[in-house]
């Protein structure tokens, strides 16, 4: 894969930052979302990032002040510049009439662009967060259809909400400039370049008239004049000034010097090429090589990347009547349940074995793969129903598997976690559909898949809206028959290293073997997995499908009394 120069850029993807990014560097740059300004700096200054993208005025709102004293404390240069439209768009869960709206969410900045729209509402809060993208990802993920957030048309999409209300920027016109800071000062000389100095001037009458007027003896136009308080010394302001020019031209470096001579401070930002719509500006040469999986056009390292995205998925399971559960980040899940639906006195025994022993997710399958068009299928929607009856009787998550496309939409109200098998790993129109879901899906990796091929799989679903993907490694076809599967525990870091996805083991596919469920549990929590998904049956040796490789009551209670004191353990 070619090397790609890294931005970093403060919000989510989606965010206005994103867009001006895109505009920017078009397919030559991987993205690294950031929370705040202050980050986007550090990341450049620790060499994580080749470059930042700040904003640093809108035409509605002004200068952005947080950007005009960063680049005074920090010592890096400002290399571009991008102008780029900004539209603002109510977005929420559904389709409701305003008046239904509890609350909004979004940037200040975005808020403050959307006041006369905000104004008109009555009895709704608003709510400044850290991104326009940003919340509208916070109401996709909580499913809160309370709330509503303003961010861009973009957003809509990658979070998959609906457009309440549109153009809500107070004015048509509404743009917003952004600057690319870097390490280095640009050292193109270009013809059509622009320059960004601070200066401070003595405090005397008519100084900042003496220093200006440097620009005026010399004919430079100037572009933009902001001051900033000097925070040690009331009263006293540091001038940024911007004016057409290089300064490697002659009469810019002579303006300087005097400048220099009538200031007591003076740093230059940098020299960079005016931004215009009709130009494109060249600067990195990595665009559009071709990937090393075949794909073409690098607009962006893949979803799934470590690279892409710099924060770990975490994923939310909620409901209103349940404790919330986290997946990834940090902690170690457990999944259990029969493999499959059989009836409703196997699943509710089952199930209360399950939350008796503190686990909050209930697997089981309505919709069974079955290598033999013979055996048992499941039980289909009756299953379905069975799962959602435990749900409300036991106070569990569910988790159920999709075979096709078609059932997608059935399956949706009756599982909290739609599961995506290892047969269907490829099933491509099985995974846009779901890409398309609303719901996290645990995606199963194929039996005889690479791992790139799972992570490709995984990008499906992502590619579709879908970024509640948790990968889940159930063994692999080897050589080997003493196991069901050879279960490659190797995968778990090595996929942490590739990407920000939860990862999960299934020790029940991935041996065959129900004695072998507690060592490999064991091996993958130390191998650094998010979690275990694995097969329990009241009496398994009844099970309709994989009873081998079910936990009885017994050897679960033993799996949960080991596997806890392990965790408690790695803690200490
Ligand atoms: C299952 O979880 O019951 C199942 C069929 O798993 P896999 O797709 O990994 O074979
Ligand atoms: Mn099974």
């Amino acid at each position: 894969m070619a090397f790609l120069p890294k931005a970093a850029i403060q919000g989510e993807e989606g965010s206005f930052s994103e867009e001006a990014g895109v505009k920017y560097w078009g397919k030559s740059v991987v993205f690294v979302p950031k929370q705040s300004f202050e980050e986007v700096v550090k990341a450049v200054e620790s060499d994580e990032t080749n470059y930042g993208l700040l904003p640093i005025e809108n035409v509605l709102i002004g200068s952005i002040s947080t950007t005009y004293d960063l680049l005074l404390e920090s010592s890096l240069s400002i290399t571009g510049e991008v102008v780029t439209p900004v539209s603002h768009f109510l977005l929420a869960m559904e389709k409701v009439p305003l008046d239904g709206i509890k609350r909004i969410y979004s940037h200040p900045a975005a808020l403050s662009q959307c006041s006369s729209f905000l104004q008109s509402l009555k009895n709704c809060e608003i709510v400044p967060i850290y991104d326009t993208a940003g919340s509208a990802m916070k109401i996709s993920r909580e499913r809160d259809r309370e709330s509503a957030a303003i961010a861009s048309k973009l957003a809509a999409k990658i979070y998959n909400l609906e457009i309440v209300a549109e153009r809500l920027e107070d004015h048509p016109n509404n743009q917003t400039r952004f600057i690319v800071i870097s390490k280095s000062p640009e050292e193109t000389h270009y013809k059509n370049a622009k320059t960004s100095v601070i200066f401070t001037i003595l405090h005397q009458p008519g100084a900042l008239f003496k220093a200006l007027k440097i620009f005026n003896d010399y004919g430079i136009n100037l572009t933009k004049l902001e001051s900033r308080p000097h925070r040690t010394e009331p009263w006293r302001y540091y001038f940024y000034l911007d004016f057409e020019g290089h300064v490697k031209d002659k009469m810019i470096r002579e303006a300087l010097d005097e400048l220099k001579d009538q200031s007591n401070f003076l740093k230059i930002l940098g020299s960079y090429p005016i931004w215009s719509d009709s130009r494109k500006v060249e600067h990195l040469e990595a665009a559009n090589e071709e990937k090393a999986d075949g794909s073409s056009g690098v607009s962006h390292l893949p979803l799934y990347s470590r690279d892409r995205k710099g924060t770990q998925t975490v994923i939310t399971l909620h409901d209103p009547g349940l404790e919330a559960v986290k997946i990834g980040g940090g902690t170690f899940t457990i999944i259990a349940g029969p493999c499959s639906v059989e009836g409703r006195k196997q699943l509710f025994k089952t199930a209360a074995l399950v939350r008796d022993s503190g686990v909050r997710i209930l697997r089981g399958g309505a919709f069974k793969p079955r290598t033999s068009p013979y055996a048992f299928q499941g039980l289909g929607e009756e299953g379905l129903k069975l799962l959602k009856e435990a749900r409300e009787t036991y106070g569990l998550f569910i988790v159920s598997e999709v075979i096709s496309p078609a059932d997608v939409d059935l399956i949706l109200p009756y599982v909290d976690v739609l599961q995506v098998g290892a047969r269907n790993m490829q099933n491509f129109t099985l995974l846009k559909e779901i890409g398309g879901a609303a719901k996290p899906v645990l995606l199963k990796r194929g039996m005889s898949a690479t791992i790139q091929e799972f992570l490709l799989s995984a990008e499906y679903i992502l590619a579709n809206g879908n970024e509640q993907v948790i990968l889940c490694e159930r063994g692999i076809r080897t050589f080997e028959t003493a196991t069901r599967n050879t279960l490659d525990l190797s995968a778990v870091p090595l996929l942490k290293e590739k990407t920000h996805l939860p990862v999960f083991v299934d020790p029940s596919h991935g041996t065959g073997k129900r004695s072998l469920i507690l060592p490999m549990t064991k091996a993958a929590l130390v191998a650094g997995a998010d979690g275990v998904i694995i097969e329990v049956h009241y009496q398994p040796d009844s099970a309709l499908s994989d009873g081998n490789q079910s936990l009885d009551p017994e050897s679960y209670r033993i799996f949960m009394r080991e596997i806890t004191e392990l965790q408690r353990k790695l803690r200490s």
